[in-house]
């Protein structure tokens, strides 16, 4: 069989990787999942695997790290985007989404917290025909503050309960999906984009592997809780528009019950008189429907600047440079 019949059934498996701060953590990185490519072609000879590293404005030696890694593990065919700022993971995502070239194509955070030995696992149901996802869930909280944990199951309860697409409490963004999901992922056009919900829009089988939630191995979360309680909302605002309902709710509600005062208070004041009194209940009604009518207007707000920055049409993220390990070769 000459090179080119034997490549014509051999499939790529990309693996996408996030990375903000991760120069530590790229060693181990490359080293495990080089254990695992192994582990995969041995099950798997026409399995062949790249590596999307994504530096999302890093501030250390990110893609220094990379380039060296990428030396050191030629077999890996790693590919590198760096951007001109922090975009945020979200666009680290899709970059990486965007540039892979692979049948199948994985997303892995790089700080070891999604164990890459999981992949082994994750493929057999793609490579069978049985699905088109196979994602990772967590099945415990630990090493995550109690605080954050509490939060974070509100926030499931809650979008759960007012979105039509499925939320997955414990769901990471660390998946495995054929390349008909990726492109189903790549065709919506959004600019604010929140993962979690359109790898559950897009729709096909998913199965979930359940697992135990590791420590980082590098450093700490990029993420403040300011950060998560902003990206919960804008969770919330892109797939749901049941906030808008319930303003408008509020409203007929506080309507309803002033007109029935108004009769009240008519109706007493023709029985009983009308003597001048109760200017502290006044005030307070008065500062509570001024209260209500800003955090309804917040709500309409929160809509309008998500239609605001989907109709600058701003791209997701700014490329400052590129490479690749093997930029002649395709890895297949
Ligand atoms: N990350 C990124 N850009 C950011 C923040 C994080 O690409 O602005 C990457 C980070 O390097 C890691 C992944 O996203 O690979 C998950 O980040 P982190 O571990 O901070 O989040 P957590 O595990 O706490 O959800
Ligand atoms: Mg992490």
């Amino acid at each position: 069989m000459n090179n080119k019949s034997a490549n014509l059934n051999r499939e790529l498996l990309s693996v996408v990787v996030p990375c903000h701060n991760e120069e530590a953590s790229l060693p181990l990185l490359f080293d495990a999942i080089d254990s695992v490519a192994q582990q995969l072609t041995a099950a798997h000879p026409h399995i062949c695997i790249e590596l999307v590293i994504v530096d999302d404005g890093s501030r250390d030696k990110t893609i220094t790290a990379t380039q060296d890694c990428a030396k050191k593990h030629p077999s890996l065919h790693a590919q590198w985007i760096s951007f001109s700022r922090n975009f945020g993971k979200e666009a680290a995502l899709i970059a990486g989404l965007e540039h892979a070239r692979g049948d199948y194509v994985a997303v892995i955070d790089a700080d070891l917290q999604d164990p890459p030995e999981l992949l082994l696992q994750m493929i057999e149901p793609l490579l069978a025909g049985e699905c088109d996802c196979v994602a990772a869930q967590r099945v415990t909280r630990q090493g995550e503050p109690a605080i954050r944990s509490f939060f974070s199951n509100a926030f499931y309860k809650i979008i759960n309960t007012i979105s039509d697409t499925e939320f997955k409490s414990g769901a990471r963004d660390f998946r495995l999906m054929t390349r008909r999901m990726v492109n189903a992922v790549l065709d919506l056009p959004e600019r604010v984009r929140f993962s979690k919900g359109i790898f559950g829009w897009v729709g096909f089988e998913t199965q979930w592997i359940p697992y135990e939630n590791h420590e980082r191995s590098n450093g700490s979360s990029s993420w403040s809780f300011a950060q998560l309680v902003s990206y919960s909302i804008s969770g919330i605002v892109a797939f749901s528009t049941a906030p808008l309902a319930l303003a408008s709710a509020m409203g007929i509600i506080l309507c309803l019950l002033s007109l029935i005062a108004v009769i009240f208070i008519v109706v007493r004041a023709v029985l009983f008189g009308d003597p001048v009194a109760g200017w502290p209940s006044l005030a307070c009604i008065i500062i509570f429907l001024g209260g209500l009518q800003l955090l309804c207007l917040g709500i309409v707000g929160q809509y309008l600047a998500k239609v605001y920055e989907e109709v600058k049409g701003r791209p997701h993220y700014v490329i400052k440079d590129q490479g690749s390990s093997d930029i002649t070769e395709s890895p297949l």
